[in-house]
């Protein structure tokens, strides 16, 4: 049965390209009934952190993408690696170089004159031990490198990309599996061969991530091979690009899932975008749970082409969602934002909170929205806007406002039918008609002439005490 995972390296927080990456190999697992796995590759102790491995914890957790497997932790498993290491250098398809940083150096200098492509020139392939020894007693500390046979064609068939194939020249020469601390012992493995050795004991079917890893697949194949295990499938999905065609970048706006969580995207939302980054449905749908993608999801239509980051209809995708999902579900989403905002939320009760919820949601495009959008209801406005002052300065408005702080005072329960009675009861006191009571009331309400529709709007000013102290605000 399907097995597959991602690895992401706790060295940032969760990257949207590994959220993607995540996205596809979640959507193919559950089609197929399969298991996902998540494992943590954390061989790299400098760059790695703890508080990152939170963070993409977090980050699925709040995309809804879970995992039936792990975390598993490299750091945990160095036994393995190492008995992997010990076999592939007992069948001498591995072996300790003694070459030193400079001599590296060195070397890439030299083929960098001669205009050759940098690579390790397999000098220490066939050391004899007494070689090793007086290297050793140098007091050189060497390295563990893996053997591969040149030339060779290294081929695969690709999920995505159909055959692929690679020379093995042009993998730079034999290459560091694993380093060797200072009692001599062998100590974490490098990337592409703890990979392989997790992907056999996971036994992982289907290694499913970013065009970036092609290369690495092929020296991958090798150790399999090495190992005496049968590789698994590849499937190597599309780089997300920026508009100009380029990988996607902190210049763009945002990489790390939780920017887009903070700038008010929801996970629904942000996961069916994801999945059309390089994907998409046959029959054109644009807006899915990824629940209904994995019903359908396969790889033939993975495109190989990089896919393009496009705000407009991450943005579009995101209104959608928020227009028509429950309002209680909306409000709840919203709350957090409101109390961002620093908004005293402890004086209004849920049912008005629902009703806010119900007359800005239509106009949401991201949560963050929200607390710009209903400012008003919240925070004292600092000033009128010019037109707001205008609007107010006309003849005859002190008139309107003072009619209606009266008919307000007479109505507690004040709901929209008793609003169009007051509104009615104006409009013949002041011989004015609908839209001269209209535009004032917006304007002493909210400091605006635009925003969300007002009667509704009077509403809640009105139960939260705050409606007649603005419209004699706008007499004073
Ligand atoms: N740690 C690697 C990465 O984050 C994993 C790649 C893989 O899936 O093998 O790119």
């Amino acid at each position: 049965s399907v097995r597959v995972r991602i690895a992401p390296s706790p060295t940032g927080n969760l990257h949207i390209g590994t959220a993607r990456t995540a996205v596809f190999n979640w959507l193919y697992a559950r089609h197929h009934g399969g298991t996902f796995i998540l494992r943590i590759e954390d061989t790299d102790r400098e760059r790695s952190k703890d508080e990152y491995t939170q963070n993409i914890l977090e980050g699925l957790a709040w995309l809804g993408i879970n995992f039936d497997e792990g975390p598993f932790f490299q750091t945990q498993r160095s036994d393995r690696y190492i008995a992997a290491v010990e076999q592939l250098l007992a069948a001498k398809k591995a072996y300790f170089c003694y070459c030193t940083e400079a001599e590296l150096e060195a070397m890439r200098e030299a083929q960098k004159a001669n205009k050759q492509a940098p690579r390790y020139d397999n000098r220490h392939r066939h050391l004899t031990a007494a070689e090793r020894q007086a290297f050793a007693a140098e007091g050189r500390r060497p390295v563990i490198r893996f053997m591969i046979e040149e030339p060779r064609t290294i081929a695969w068939d690709d999920l995505v990309r159909g055959t692929v194939s690679w020379s093995s020249s042009d993998l730079g020469g034999d290459m560091v599996i694993a380093r060797v601390d200072e009692q001599g012992k062998i100590g974490l493995p490098l990337y592409n061969f703890a990979v392989v050795v997790d992907d056999i004991d996971m036994q992982i079917t289907q290694v499913i991530r970013g065009e970036d890893h092609i290369a690495n697949t092929a020296k991958q194949i090798l150790i399999y091979e090495a190992l005496g295990a049968t590789p698994p499938q590849f499937g190597h999905t599309p780089l997300i690009l920026n508009q100009q065609g380029a990988k996607i970048s902190k210049r763009d706006g945002a990489t790390s899932v939780w920017e887009f969580r903070n700038m008010g995207y929801i996970p629904e939302a942000f996961n069916n975008y994801m999945a059309l980054l390089g994907w998409s449905p046959n029959d054109g749908k644009e807006l899915f749970t990824i629940q209904e993608a994995a019903q359908i999801f396969s790889f033939d239509r993975v495109n190989k082409a990089g896919a393009k980051f496009d705000w407009d209809k991450l943005n579009w995708i995101n209104s959608q969602y928020l227009h028509s999902l429950p309002t209680e579900d909306v409000c709840d989403r919203l709350m957090p934002f409101l109390q961002g905002a620093g908004y005293d939320l402890t004086t209004v009760d849920r049912a008005w909170l629902l009703d806010l919820t119900k007359l800005i949601a239509p106009s949401l495009t991201l949560l963050t929205d929200a607390p710009t959008i209903s400012k008003f209801f919240f925070e004292e406005f600092a000033e009128y806007t010019d037109d707001a002052k205008t609007t107010l300065q006309a003849e005859g408005i002190a008139g309107i406002i003072t009619a209606l702080i009266d008919a307000l005072k007479e109505s507690t329960d004040l709901d929209s039918d008793r609003a169009g009675e007051i509104l009615k009861v104006v409009m013949k006191s002041q011989g004015v008609k609908k839209g001269a009571v209209m535009k004032p009331l917006r304007a002493a309400l909210t400091g605006d002439l635009h925003g969300p529709e007002i009667i509704p709007s009077l509403l809640l000013l009105h139960r939260k005490g705050l409606a007649i102290a603005r419209l004699q605000r706008a007499l004073a």
